[in-house]
């Protein structure tokens, strides 16, 4: 069994973001990202500091934009508008969730397609369906990293998704299939769930349940990607698969924390770095 070390593939990431940046920024472009983060939430604030890190690191420009919990719609989506309209920003991300009141699908619309680092908006869904696109999104993206890294291939494996959000699930039934894995995708609807996880070579959850997946869910040397990020009864952060009593029967699995989450800041990066090319003409 091997540990898969999210920590490790995304400092390789970043570095290779990094000697990419000196290079643009050699030519004059330094890449920005805008970070906007509504209301007070502690978990987004958390993701939003490592985001600001790793912009730190690998030599961008962040700025962040903390706006209070009472922000109307209106003025939420003005300040998208500028952002469009700044040269000197190549990314806007809207950490998610956003406070009650205020409409999601409408904000993420609303950030220029060129901008959309996250890939959530509904041009660069499109995009990646039909495996035409700039940005992937963040979390499937860095997934599929971790599998090429550890050489893991999908090609004409069965591969089990849990969850179906526009976010994780979705995309990364569809990255998956890109590469040629046999896809399925659970959802709460799902009859029979452990029949058919323990079927799967390569599982995914995105649940958000916290050690949902357990031992008799997994089939012996199934790969085991663990995209949760959950609070156990001690309140203590662990994923949704349990980890310490499926890790033996996998052939690789991801640990929570240092698995999954470090690779979506790295993807970021990445997709940051080419949304300022792609904006100044570069390929
Ligand atoms: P979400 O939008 O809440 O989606 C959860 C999915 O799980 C839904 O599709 C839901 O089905 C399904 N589900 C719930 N109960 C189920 C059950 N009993 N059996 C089968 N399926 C069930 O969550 P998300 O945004 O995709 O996030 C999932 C987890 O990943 C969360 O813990 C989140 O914090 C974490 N996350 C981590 C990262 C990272 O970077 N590491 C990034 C994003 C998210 P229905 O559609 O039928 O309701």
């Amino acid at each position: 069994m091997t540990i898969i070390d999210g920590k490790k593939v995304s400092a390789q990431v970043k570095e290779q973001v990094a000697v990419e940046t000196k290079e643009l920024i050699s030519k004059g472009i330094t890449p920005g990202l805008a970070v906007i983060l509504v209301g007070e939430d502690p978990a987004s604030r958390v993701y939003v500091n490592n985001k600001k890190k790793a912009c730190e690191l690998v030599g961008f420009k962040s700025e962040e934009f903390n706006l209070p919990e009472t922000t109307s719609q209106d003025e939420l989506l003005s300040l998208v508008e500028k952002l469009n309209n700044r040269r000197d920003i190549n990314g806007i991300l809207c950490q998610l969730p956003l406070p009650e009141g205020l409409d999601e699908n409408a904000v993420i619309e609303a950030i220029s397609p060129l901008k959309d680092v996250d890939a959530f908006h509904k041009q660069n869904v499109g995009r990646i369906m039909i495996g035409d696109y700039d940005f992937l999104p963040c979390t499937p993206a860095g997934i599929m990293e971790m599998l090429h890294a550890y050489n893991i291939s999908v090609d004409g494996k069965k591969c089990v998704v849990i969850g179906r959000s526009n976010i994780v699930g979705k995309p990364m039934g569809m990255l998956l299939l890109h590469e040629n894995g046999t896809v399925t995708i659970c959802h709460s609807h799902t009859k029979n769930l452990k029949e058919i996880t323990s079927d799967a070579d390569i599982l995914v959850a995105a649940v958000g349940k916290p050690k949902f997946v357990t031992a008799d869910m997994v089939k012996n040397g199934a790969v085991v990607i663990d995209v949760g990020m959950d609070r156990d009864e001690n309140g203590k952060l662990c994923g949704d698969v349990d980890f310490e009593n499926v890790k033996d029967k996998c052939s690789y699995i991801t640990p929570v924390p240092g698995g999954v989450g470090p690779m979506t800041v790295a993807v970021l990066m990445k997709n940051t770095l080419k949304a300022a090319r792609l904006q100044n003409g570069l390929k």
